[in-house]
């Protein structure tokens, strides 16, 4: 699959969806226009990618909606060399995103299937992220923390501690928290034991599976 002038207007059609939902920040609005969402998806569902709608990516995960994807991003107020950690790699669109607008990206996912598949994705395609790590994003990334923004592309039950712990003072978590439907909740962490929580509406994802073992 290639990208085509063809795919670049769709993307620019969709970029305008995206901005009448209410996203206004036009770097994100510009990654939408720029990253080739066809490409991450499987072949057959080409035709799909450009509206604003999630898909399987397979492994019974889906790619999000291009809308949603904006809304977090547009959330965690990035700027360039923010370090950031991603819950749920997934196809890697959210990942491309954040590396559109220079962040540097550690990502989690734990199933097999994905991580290795979007991992190749990822040296083919030339997006570098600092980690790819399979592993249960419940539990964060210890090791590189702390973070300016963690972002949770799943619907957790619940806020995972390990979550709140690594994000620097004035780092933002984007979490969707719920178990049918989720409220997209923003915390800002104030100071060592201060949060702040923002409830921003409504939302569809995947569960945030825990691991067992
Ligand atoms: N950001 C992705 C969204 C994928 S859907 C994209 O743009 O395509 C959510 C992803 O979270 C799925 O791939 C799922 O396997 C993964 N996931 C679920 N529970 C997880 C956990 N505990 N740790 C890491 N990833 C998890």
């Amino acid at each position: 699959m290639r990208d085509t002038l063809k795919h670049r207007g769709m993307r620019n059609k969709l970029a305008e969806v995206v901005a009448s939902k209410g996203v206004t920040d036009e770097k994100v609005l510009n990654a939408i226009r720029e990253i080739p969402r066809h490409l991450f998806l499987d072949s057959g569902f080409e035709a799909h990618a450009y509206q604003d709608k999630a898909f399987p990516i397979g492994a019974e995960q889906t790619i999000s909606q291009p809308y949603t994807v904006a809304f977090q991003t547009e959330l965690l107020q990035l700027k360039p060399n923010h370090k950031i950690l991603e819950i749920g790699t997934g196809s890697g669109y959210q990942t491309a995103v954040l590396l559109n607008l220079k962040a540097k990206v550690y990502t989690i996912e734990r199933q097999q299937e994905l991580f290795k598949k979007t991992k190749l994705f990822f040296s083919k395609m030339g997006y570098r992220p600092k980690k790819v790590i399979f592993g249960d994003g419940y539990k964060g990334l210890e090791e590189e923390a702390p973070f300016d923004g963690i972002i949770v592309t799943a619907g957790a039950p619940n806020v995972p501690k390990p979550l709140l712990a690594q994000l620097k003072i004035g780092g933002r978590l984007v979490i969707p928290v719920g178990i049918d439907e989720q409220i997209m909740t923003l915390y800002l962490r104030k100071s060592e034991k201060e949060f702040e929580k923002k409830e921003l509406g409504n939302f569809r994802f995947v569960p945030l599976l825990e691991n067992k073992n």
